[in-house]
């Protein structure tokens, strides 16, 4: 996802809605159409638009020869050693030099992989210049997929246009992969049905750390992409799966957000279930979606999560609209 971007679409949704309250209700319909055209487009030039110029990359050491770097976008994993580097998710196109730089800065091997935990455009952004440096593109084969053909974003009201072949996956899996690679044994794990359909969780085995993409929200409420076959049920499930393959000392590697540890993927794990709980029970009793906002469920933990990128009535509709639990719940291993 441009899943940081949200300035510009909180700006449109605004805009939407106080148009809808002025205007009589014949021409509302009318209006609202060619507004929702008009924020489509003034969301497109604004991510064209967004200024990389004053952004930083920093680097943070999780393990021996094991980085998280941060700039705009998903969290970065840098994995360096005696066969070489590679990544976990790129950022924007804008910032690939200024991750090389940084990179560069820790260690001169050349970078042969990079791993897509999913395909949202803030973690897949710099595949391309990645891969016309030599990496290999590596990510579930639902990544390709959808990174190959038109999306639409329909609750950010936003399309995204397929990317260039340059960056797309060309090595891509379906349960599983594991590199053999700087002394460790990295496996990217899929997780059905979870933030997206295509999302993994990286492992690496050795080392102890775990770079769980954007199943692991670390500032609070996630984005739950419903729309890309994201759901609650999976996404509790992906954290179950990372919270098997933790122990007290793993490192752990959110999506978004600071480094944490098994503890913190826990929090995490309590907190999306009691706001299933809460969302569903309602559903259950027959509760219409815009009754379920109403009625405020997650009012209680709203101050502490909902103040950064996904907002109360946002996590509600994710939750509500989540498909039902899916019969392919992730195998152990
Ligand atoms: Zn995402």
């Amino acid at each position: 996802m441009r899943c940081l971007q949200e300035d510009c679409q909180i700006d449109s949704r605004s805009l939407v809605v106080s148009f809808a309250l002025v205007i009589n209700p014949d021409e509302r319909i009318t209006m609202l159409k060619s507004l929702i055209a008009g924020s489509l487009l003034l969301t497109g030039v604004a991510q064209a638009q967004q200024d990389f110029s004053s952004v930083t990359i920093r680097s943070e050491q999780v393990a021996e020869g094991i980085y998280m770097l941060q700039g705009s976008g998903g969290n970065i994993g840098l994995s360096f050693g005696e066969d070489g580097a590679f990544l976990i998710d790129d950022q924007y196109a804008p910032l690939s030099d200024k991750i090389m730089a940084a990179v560069k800065e820790l260690t001169d091997g050349e970078i042969r992989f990079v791993i897509n935990t999913h395909w949202h455009g803030d973690h897949t952004g710099g595949n391309e210049n990645f891969g016309n440096s030599g990496a290999v593109i590596v990510a579930h084969d639902n990544v390709h997929q959808r990174m190959s053909t038109d999306q639409v974003m329909a609750f950010f009201g936003r399309e995204v246009p397929a990317a260039p072949d340059a960056a797309l996956p060309v090595l891509t899996f379906n349960d599983r992969v594991t590199l053999r690679l700087n002394g460790d044994d990295v496996s990217a794990i899929h997780t059905p049905h979870a933030h997206t359909d295509g999302d993994a969780i990286i492992h690496f085995s050795k080392a102890n750390v775990l770079h769980m993409g954007d199943v692991f929200f670390n500032i609070g409420y996630p984005f739950i992409d419903v729309d890309s076959g994201g759901g609650i049920h999976g996404l509790i499930d992906a954290v179950n799966k990372g919270l098997m393959l933790a122990n007290d000392t793993t490192k752990v590697i959110p999506g978004h957000g600071p480094l944490t540890d098994r503890a913190g993927l826990i929090a995490y794990r309590d907190l999306l279930v009691t706001l299933r709980d809460s969302v569903l029970a309602l559903k259950a009793q027959g509760k219409s979606l815009e009754e379920t906002i109403a009625i405020k469920p997650t009012a209680a933990l709203d101050e502490k999560n909902g103040q950064a990128f996904i907002k109360a009535d946002q996590i509600v509709t994710f939750i509500f609209n989540s498909p039902e639990q899916m019969a392919d719940k992730p195998r152990s291993h």
